[in-house]
């Protein structure tokens, strides 16, 4: 059982905004519906003594366009305040009982991000292991997938389950507020003397411009596939990525000896940097010359920049004895790579495609807040989250991909420099939850996760 959230003063003010910031946006919107229908819609354009004046189609018609209007921002914040409370993407609370129980499946898909040392990274609060992209907000005290900010107008956190409707909801009250400004300010334009206009042409104005910066800063994260805590710096994000096949020793299951945990070679248990293999080990070039007919360029390994080292699962029993074991069924060897700072792994290197990743390919999803975000997806057994072209840089940096060109279909012509365009090979493999060429087949890694799945049902059974 998860334990509940902790109270702290902190929650508590989140919690009272939760509830005092929708009732002021509905007095608000209130107040406003009150100025078009009854001063100036009924009282000036129907009931006006002046024939002049007196325009009884306008009075009828713009008040309908405001509700028109009025009507999906009401529906998308109500979506949005829902999803909010209920789960923006919360990473569940892992209690000491939690012990023993198997953390999500991370090296069972290809790619994860983690620690220096391999492993999955662990918040000390939620006392879980996070998943990609999931970053702890202490207003909430939870940990929450692809967390974008905490937004004190919706009382709660914008992640993976609530981007969506936030957007929509910005986007729908950015038209709403221009058209309160636009009626308005023609009426004050011609007429003066009410107050009541003013007043709502002021709060139009106001909310036209609060809500455009909002809207082009949420667009921009979302055509970037990016979030406001990754945007934030120039951080650099560490990556597991699953070695190839070549790479991984003869056969799944059979590591090759040298990408073995050190704590297996000559009792040397360095606790400083248990999980990093020979491969690191400078000595070992000469094994990469002789891996060189094999295709890879495998001497360019570990000279990168990324390249910060290996781990292999199952795990060393070394590890630190204050959170739950990582069980491995099978050994897999993983890279671990720094991204360059600045770089997006997840953007996946079209404005169309990031955008459809949050809000889905149909005309219908983009506009009504019913459906969640694609990216909410995570059945890939590759990534989490889909990876883009910056990440595939990545491995071609690093030799774990080679590098394919434009004219490569004809060996005989010499390569055009000029003409280095880099065709996205493994672009639509990565980005599609599939293993790119040379990397495990699909049957290969299903056999092995239902084996390791098998094993983990089988280890449940015997936990007392
Ligand atoms: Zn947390």
């Amino acid at each position: 059982m998860a334990k509940e959230k902790p109270e702290t003063p902190r929650n508590k003010v989140s919690l009272a905004s939760a509830k005092a910031v929708p009732i002021f946006l509905s007095l608000l919107v209130a107040y406003a519906s009150y100025v078009v229908v009854g001063p100036f819609s009924i009282d000036y354009l129907i009931n006006n003594e002046d024939p002049e004046k007196r325009n009884i189609s306008a009075g009828i018609a713009l008040p309908i366009v405001w509700f028109v209007l009025l009507i999906p921002v009401a529906t998308s914040y109500a979506r949005l305040l829902y999803v909010v409370s209920k789960d923006p993407g919360y990473i569940p609370f892992g209690g000491d009982e939690a012990a023993g129980a198997p953390p999500p499946d991370f090296w069972m898909r290809d790619v994860f991000v983690c620690t220096p040392q391999g492993l999955p990274i662990w918040c000390h609060h939620c006392r879980n292991w996070k998943p990609d992209r999931a970053h702890h907000n202490r207003d909430t005290g939870r940990c929450t997938k692809k967390q974008d900010h905490f937004c004190p107008w919706v009382g709660g956190v914008v992640g993976e389950r609530s981007m969506k409707f936030f957007a929509q909801f910005l986007c729908y009250s950015f038209t709403l507020s221009t058209y309160l400004m636009i009626l308005m300010a023609y009426y004050v334009h011609k007429d003066r003397s009410h107050v009541q206009w003013i007043v709502a042409l002021s709060l139009g104005g106001f909310f036209v411009f609060f809500t455009l910066g909002m809207v082009i800063n949420t667009m921009r994260m979302i055509f970037h596939n990016a979030t406001t805590i990754e945007e934030a710096g120039s951080r650099t994000i560490l990556m597991a990525v699953v070695l190839p096949p070549e790479l991984q020793g003869d056969a799944i299951g059979r590591p090759s000896p040298i990408y073995s945990p050190p704590t297996s070679r000559s009792g040397n248990s360095d606790s400083e940097q248990p999980f990093v293999s020979e491969i690191d080990d400078p000595s070992h070039s000469s094994y990469f010359s002789k891996g060189g007919s094999r295709g890879w360029p495998l001497r360019r390994l570990a000279r990168s920049k990324a390249w910060k080292g290996t781990v292999t699962y199952p795990l060393p029993n070394n590890l630190p004895t204050d959170r739950p074991p990582i069980p491995a069924p099978e050994p897999r060897t993983f890279a671990i790579l720094e991204t360059w700072p600045g770089m997006n792994p997840w953007d996946l290197g079209s404005t169309y495609l990031n955008f459809t990743a949050v809000f889905g390919t149909k005309l219908h999803h983009w506009l009504l807040p019913i459906r969640h975000s694609p990216c909410c997806e995570h059945s890939s057994a590759v990534s989490l989250y889909p990876l883009g072209p910056q990440f595939e840089e990545m491995l071609e940096e690093v030799g774990m991909v080679q590098r394919e060109f434009r004219n490569a279909q004809d060996p005989g012509k010499p390569r055009d420099k000029s003409n280095r365009k880099r065709r996205p090979r493994l672009g639509e493999g990565w980005q599609n939850g599939e293993r790119p060429d040379g990397w495990i087949s699909e049957k290969e890694a299903r056999r092995v996760r239902n084996q390791a799945r098998a094993r983990m049902r089988i280890d449940d059974d015997f936990v007392p």
